[in-house]
C-alpha cells in the first residue's frame, strides 16, 4: 500500500522527508529543552513566530546575531509563523490594540503599549531577516464563527495581500542574491472558515496570484482552526482544500495537531503539520503512550466522530493513550512511562520518580515529559513516512 504522499524538500540548512512535525519554538525555544534535548527527539525542523521574535527580542537584535539560526545556534531546518494570526486575534479580541485596514495593520505591543504597523510586505521582510528556511504569507485570518459575509472579506484581502506578499518575495530573492538552492520557501495561506466554496475561492485567487506575478507557491497552508466550536474536527472542510491544492506543493496544516488529527490529516495529502500540543501537555504532566495492541495501517484506524477533549481521550480503539502524572496511583509505579519508548526520562526514571517531580513543581519533571512527547510525536511522524 502506498497511495500516500512521500515529498522531499531542500532547505539551506538541509532536507525534509514529509511527511514532518514541527514544535513551536515560538520565541526561538522550546520550554524547557535545550538543542540537544530536541535532537535527541528525533525532530527535526522546528515553527519560529514572527510576531513573538519582532517585539521580543526585536529584529535589531535577531539581525545583529546574524539571523534566528544562529541566535538559536539551531542550524536545521526553521519555518516562521507570519504572525497574521497573533495580530489579528490581538485585535478581534480587544479593538483598541488596533486597527485593520486594506493598506496595514496598526497594533499596540501588549507588553510596552509601542505602535508598530506592519504590511504584508513588511511581515515578508522581516522572515527574510530571520533567515528562515520556510516562510509564510501575512493574511487575514478571521475566527471560524464569524459571518459567511466576513469570511469572505478576510478571503479576498488574503488573496490581495498574498500578491504583495510574493511580489515583495521577487524583490528580497533578487536584493540579497539568493538562487533556488538557498532561498526560503514560501507558503501562501488558504482561508474561508468552515464554508467549502469560500475554501476553493481562496485556494484559486492564490493559484492564481502566483500565475500573475510568475512563482508558483511552494506550499499552501490550512488557514484558521480545523475544529469547530465544539471542537468537532472539520472532516469535510480539510479534505476538500486539500484536493483544491495542486498536488505538487506542499500542503501545510498549520496548528493540527492531536495525533489522532495528524493521523486523519496525512492520507487527505497534508504533508507537514506543527503544534503546541506534544509540549504543552508534557508541561502539565500529560504523557502520550503508544498502545501496542492497536497499530494502525490508516485505512483500519477508527476515527472517532468528535475530536475529544485532549486529556480525556479513552477511546479504546486509540492507538495511543494519555497519563496523568501526578495522579496518586502513579506515586508507587516504579515502571518507566512507556517500556517501549527509547526516550531520556523512560530509559532513566520511573513513574513514581516523575510523580514526585510533578508533585514538586520542579521544572525537571516537565523537561523529561516535554522529551517524552515530542519522542512519541517523531516516532508516529517515521510511521507515518515509511507507510
Ligand atoms: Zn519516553
Amino acid at each position: 500500500m502506498n497511495n500516500f504522499r512521500h515529498k522531499k524538500i531542500n532547505t539551506k540548512n538541509g532536507s525534509l522527508k514529509t511527511p514532518f512535525f514541527m514544535p513551536d519554538a515560538t520565541r526561538g525555544f522550546v520550554k524547557f529543552l535545550n538543542n540537544e534535548d530536541i535532537r535527541k527527539t528525533g525532530i527535526v525542523p522546528m515553527v519560529v513566530n514572527t510576531y513573538h521574535l519582532f517585539l521580543q527580542p526585536t529584529m535589531e537584535i535577531i539581525k545583529k546575531a546574524g539571523g534566528v539560526h544562529k541566535f538559536m545556534n539551531y542550524h536545521k531546518p526553521l519555518l516562521s509563523d507570519s504572525g497574521g494570526y497573533q495580530v489579528f486575534s490581538l485585535i478581534h479580541k480587544n479593538p483598541k490594540m488596533g486597527k485593520i485596514t486594506d493598506e496595514e495593520v496598526i497594533f499596540r505591543s501588549p507588553a510596552s503599549g509601542e505602535k508598530h504597523i506592519i504590511t504584508p510586505e513588511k511581515s515578508i521582510q522581516i522572515q527574510f531577516d530571520l533567515g528562515v528556511d520556510m516562510m509564510v504569507c501575512f493574511d487575514d485570518p478571521p475566527p471560524n464563527n464569524y459571518s459567511k459575509e466576513k469570511i469572505s472579506k478576510a478571503v479576498e484581502r488574503t488573496i490581495r495581500w498574498a500578491k504583495r506578499c510574493l511580489i515583495e518575495y521577487n524583490k528580497q530573492i533578487k536584493k540579497r542574491k539568493l538562487t533556488d538552492k538557498n532561498r526560503p520557501l514560501i507558503f501562501a495561506v488558504v482561508q474561508g472558515g468552515e464554508h467549502v466554496d469560500l475554501r476553493k475561492r481562496c485556494a484559486d485567487g492564490l493559484i492564481e496570484v502566483g500565475e500573475e506575478v510568475g512563482r508558483d507557491w511552494d506550499g499552501y497552508g490550512f488557514g484558521a482552526r480545523h475544529v469547530d466550536e465544539k471542537g468537532v474536527f472539520l472532516e469535510e472542510i480539510l479534505r476538500a482544500t486539500a484536493s483544491f491544492i495542486p498536488e505538487k506543493s506542499l500542503r501545510f496544516a498549520l496548528g493540527v495537531g492531536t495525533p489522532e488529527d495528524i493521523v486523519r490529516c496525512y492520507p487527505m495529502g497534508w504533508d507537514m503539520f506543527d503544534c503546541v500540543i506534544p509540549t504543552r501537555e508534557g508541561r502539565h504532566g500529560r504523557l502520550f503512550i503508544r498502545n501496542k495492541q492497536s497499530e494502525f495501517p490508516i485505512s483500519n484506524f477508527q476515527f472517532p466522530n468528535k475530536s475529544k477533549k485532549i486529556s480525556k481521550s479513552k477511546n479504546k480503539n486509540s492507538f495511543y493513550k494519555i497519563i496523568t502524572i501526578r495522579n496518586s496511583k502513579f506515586k508507587k509505579d516504579f515502571a518507566p512511562v512507556d517500556k517501549n519508548c527509547d526516550c531520556e526520562l523512560c530509559q532513566n526514571h520511573t513513574r513514581a520518580y516523575l510523580n514526585h517531580l510533578f508533585r514538586s513543581g520542579d521544572p525537571l519533571g516537565m523537561r523529561l515529559a516535554s522529551i517524552h512527547n515530542l519522542r512519541f510525536y517523531a516516532k508516529l511522524m517515521k510511521e507515518l513516512r515509511e507507510m
